[in-house]
């Protein structure tokens, strides 16, 4: 006998969004998580603003109302607290899964949580919701875990009257950069292509190369760091080495998801996409009963999924663990379909 018909792997957004769908269908269900609730969103920059209304963020048909259009990361985590509360959803959070292995016609999920200690848990079927943020695509170069470099970017205080160096060619590295400029620091950014990622969100780019262009933020493209120092960063430019000044360093390379549960569990993973195998209609894997739900689906690309769309996939895996045909993919925003 199983403890809960569905267990859940994380109660991000999506990871909650299908507690609520199984609560609905009248599936016992739990979730854990290995940190807080929704922990990658309190993770984000202090002070962002989401890019999607708030309406496209909320879950389970519960309003989300702001006083404006795009709700801060503040007004996020106090709407998926409220969530909790309001659905009543069966939540163990600072408990992290180790494993999942088929036991009989289910599976056995094995957590480990600081207060409590190792526990396994019985359940019917189990939906990996764990997001993308596994851990930081290293640079792996020498002085790269000394205490001034950071992975995750939080707010640019600290850096006021300092030389700083971010690394990276993507939305998280132009973002990171103004908003360091913007707090008076001396910033420069390093990038071993010639030009930024094509999918850098539309307005951050003119932002981001007028300061380039009147020399507010300097940038080295094609460029490779290769050491940090207390003090510096050393790059390669291709036509030597350079050494530039830096009090803080801001490693923003983005992060890869972490596969190893479903990996382990025998579901095989595309080398290219990194996109578990799994079929788009119900969101299974090729392990019978084990699902995936949110921004796993993408593998490697976490721009294709994100809550706006991520907050169905519930929807989706109801409807095959109730023997229903699977509702319609929903329309995302205009900014998202850039
Ligand atoms: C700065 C920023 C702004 C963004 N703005 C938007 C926006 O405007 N609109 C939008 O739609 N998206 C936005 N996103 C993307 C959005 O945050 C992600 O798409 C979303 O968080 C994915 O939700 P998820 O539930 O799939 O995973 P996550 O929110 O990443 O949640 C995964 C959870 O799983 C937990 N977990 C991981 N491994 C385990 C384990 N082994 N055991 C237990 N728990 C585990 C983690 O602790 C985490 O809480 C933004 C992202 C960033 C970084």
């Amino acid at each position: 006998m199983s403890d809960v018909d569905l267990l859940i792997v994380g109660a991000g957004p999506c990871g909650l969004a299908a507690a609520i769908s199984a609560q609905k269908a009248g599936l016992r269900t739990v979730v854990l998580d290995g940190g807080a609730v929704v922990s990658t969103i309190a993770h984000y920059p202090t002070y962002v603003r989401f890019f999607s209304t708030a309406e496209k963020l909320s879950i389970g048909g519960l309003p989300f109302i702001v006083a404006g259009d795009k709700p801060t990361r503040r007004d996020a985590l106090a709407y998926y607290r409220a969530a909790v509360h309001y659905f009543d959803i069966p939540l163990r959070q600072y408990e992290r899964v180790t494993s999942i292995e088929r036991a009989g016609d289910g599976f056995a999920v094995h957590s480990s949580s600081r207060s409590r200690g190792d526990r396994v848990t019985h359940a019917g079927a189990v939906v990996v919701a764990t997001g993308y943020f596994g851990s930081p695509n290293y640079l792996r170069v020498p002085g790269e875990d000394l205490p001034h470099v950071a992975h995750v970017y939080r707010e640019g205080h600290e850096a006021f009257d300092q030389d700083v160096v971010v690394v990276g060619g993507g939305n998280s590295a132009a973002e990171a950069a103004l908003d360091l400029w913007r707090s008076g620091a001396r910033v420069t950014l390093v990038h071993f292509l010639p030009e930024f990622d094509k999918k850098i969100k539309p307005w951050v780019l003119p932002d981001f190369l007028n300061r380039a262009k009147e020399g507010s933020i300097g940038t080295r493209w094609n460029a490779r760091v290769r050491r940090i120092e207390p003090g510096s960063v050393t790059i390669d430019t291709g036509a030597g080495e350079e050494r530039l000044p830096a009090d803080f360093v801001y490693v923003m390379t983005g992060f890869a998801p972490n596969m190893d549960l479903l990996r382990q569990v025998g579901v095989p993973i595309d080398p290219t996409t990194g996109i578990p195998a799994h079929d788009a209609t119900t969101l299974e894997t090729t392990v019978p009963g084990l699902f995936i739900a949110g921004v796993v689906v993408a593998g490697f690309d976490a721009n294709k999924v994100f809550i706006e769309n991520g907050r169905y996939h519930g929807d989706k895996i109801v409807a095959r663990l109730l023997g229903r045909s699977a509702p319609a993919e929903p329309k995302l925003s205009a900014e998202l379909d850039t």
